[in-house]
């Protein structure tokens, strides 16, 4: 609980601790501050980092669907204020184990011990040996051959080649051919004849 970021390794580290916690009530709701608690033993109090930590573990969780929370008004002294509790997903804590490849989601699919997404990306990537490849970040992947054909282009024009005579050098399309010249021009790297 030491580091103030709630990032990747930090929350796979955090979320299977609040797992337990939650799990030993599971029809109990409790407020950030008491897993904070929980999580330290039961005697101290959290820290103000502690207890960030301990909230933005649970709203990744949540997000994952493994707790839920409600947030409803208290009233504490004259004013009221508002809480928010959560609770285990019902049959989270049946797991007890977390999915081995990201981390994030209860392992559902059990004999492999891996959640649904991963599990479907395994299947998709053909069932590699290594497992469930890492999601892709954002986007269509990008073609790994794609910057070589863009420094092929630059070569052959600037040796005076057409745009056509390019695409059919390199097996592409026009197009294509078009899109990599873009490509040089906005680096500033579109040979001076062009
Ligand atoms: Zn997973």
């Amino acid at each position: 609980m030491a580091r103030v970021s709630a990032g990747g390794t930090q929350y796979a580290e955090m979320m299977p601790r609040v797992v337990v916690v939650l799990g030993r009530h599971p029809r109990l709701w409790f407020t950030a501050q008491e897993v904070g608690q929980q999580l330290l033993g039961g005697q101290d109090t959290p820290t103000r980092t502690q207890a960030a930590v301990t909230l933005r573990t649970l709203r990744r969780m949540e997000e994952a669907g493994l707790v839920r929370s409600i947030t409803g008004r208290r009233a504490v002294g004259s004013t009221k204020q508002f809480v928010t509790r959560w609770q285990i997903t019902k049959g989270v804590s049946r797991f007890a184990s977390v999915c081995s490849a990201c981390r994030r989601r209860p392992a559902t699919v059990r004999d492999r011990g891996w959640c649904r997404p991963c599990n479907d990306r395994w299947r998709r990537a053909g069932k590699p040996k290594a497992g469930p490849p890492k999601p892709s970040k954002g986007g269509r992947p990008r073609q790994p051959d794609t910057e070589l054909r863009v420094q092929e282009t630059r070569k052959l024009l600037a040796q005076g080649k057409g745009t056509m005579e390019i695409a059919r050098t390199l097996g592409v399309p026009g197009s294509t051919v078009t899109y990599y010249k873009h490509r040089l021009a906005e680096r500033g790297e579109l040979p001076q004849a062009c």
